[in-house]
């Protein structure tokens, strides 16, 4: 298969009640661990960059790793790109073969948001790609965005079905007390929000911040309409401390197959627990 929109599948996953994981993505092994997790539970994939790793890799460069990855496999995936600021960077990624965009203006009052949220709808319709935006912020670190817990804001449902009216946009990713980074103490998630915001928009609801968040609590903020559930900072980690452990035993080792092996076992492992908490196993047959 060629790389798809995430937009059916997300619809289909708001319709059934499951989510599907979207993973942050930083090397080949990165992708190629993420993907195995999806072929072997048969989920529907999202791969995600962050607007720090297209600078890092160049947009072509992992658009062809993914595209390579639809073609080997028989599960729908979509390459998306993480909270970006930048209309420019956003065509560019589209033009190498990205299928999915988030487009995030939430740094701006409601009005720029909606004119920002629209120009891409217009770029994205066009090229069939599904569109992503913010309302609310979204607190904690996220590659260079940074948002301090003063600062973060929970999105308002009226002004969600106002904005989604407005956009014409694929999917939302409300502010709804989830954050970037790993959690101090428990999320504070505000459940009666989501169920309000779902209440009144019918697009696919994205739930940011989806590292650490208790599994419980991840299945209801599910079975209450979020559809999407990004998940970055518990994969780099469990990628990361697996190469540690491998120098801790052996600090002269030098060959990086040997310290990326086990890398990926452990980035697959986490990526299937995700996946399993996320209900997507098993749904890839819905899309072939
Ligand atoms: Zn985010």
């Amino acid at each position: 298969m060629a790389l798809v929109s995430s937009t059916p599948f997300l619809q289909h996953a708001r319709q059934n009640g499951y989510c599907v994981g979207a993973f942050n993505v930083h090397t080949l092994e990165m992708l190629q661990a993420v993907v195995e997790a999806a072929v072997e539970t048969e989920s529907p994939l999202i791969l995600q960059s962050t607007v720090g790793t297209v600078k890092h890799l160049g947009a072509d460069y992992i658009a062809a790793a993914a595209q390579t990855a639809a073609k080997l496999n028989r599960i729908p995936i979509a390459l998306h790109l993480d909270h970006c600021a930048d209309f420019d960077l956003i065509v560019k990624c589209i033009r190498a073969g990205y299928t999915s965009v988030m487009i995030d203006a939430s740094h701006s009052p409601f009005e720029e948001n909606v004119a920002q949220t629209r120009k891409v709808v217009e770029v994205g319709r066009a090229a069939g790609v599904n569109v992503e935006a913010e309302l609310g912020k979204v607190g904690g670190v996220e590659d260079e965005i940074a948002v301090g817990e003063e600062d973060a804001t929970l999105a308002d449902p009226q002004e969600c079905k106002a904005f989604v009216e407005l956009t014409g946009v694929s999917t939302l990713a409300p502010a709804i007390g989830t954050a970037h980074g790993i959690y101090k103490g428990d999320p504070n998630i505000d459940f009666d929000r989501i169920q309000a915001i779902a209440g009144v928009v019918s697009v696919p609801l994205v739930l940011h911040g989806g590292s650490g968040i208790p599994d419980d609590q991840v299945r209801r903020a599910v079975s209450l309409g979020m559809s999407k559930m990004n998940v970055a900072t518990e994969l780099r980690i469990a990628f990361s401390d697996a190469i540690k452990n491998v120098f801790k035993a052996n600090p002269s080792e030098n060959d990086p197959r040997k310290y990326m092996v086990p890398a990926k076992q452990a980035l697959r492992e986490m990526a299937i627990e995700k996946m399993i908490v996320c209900g997507s196993v098993g749904k890839a047959k819905h899309f072939r």
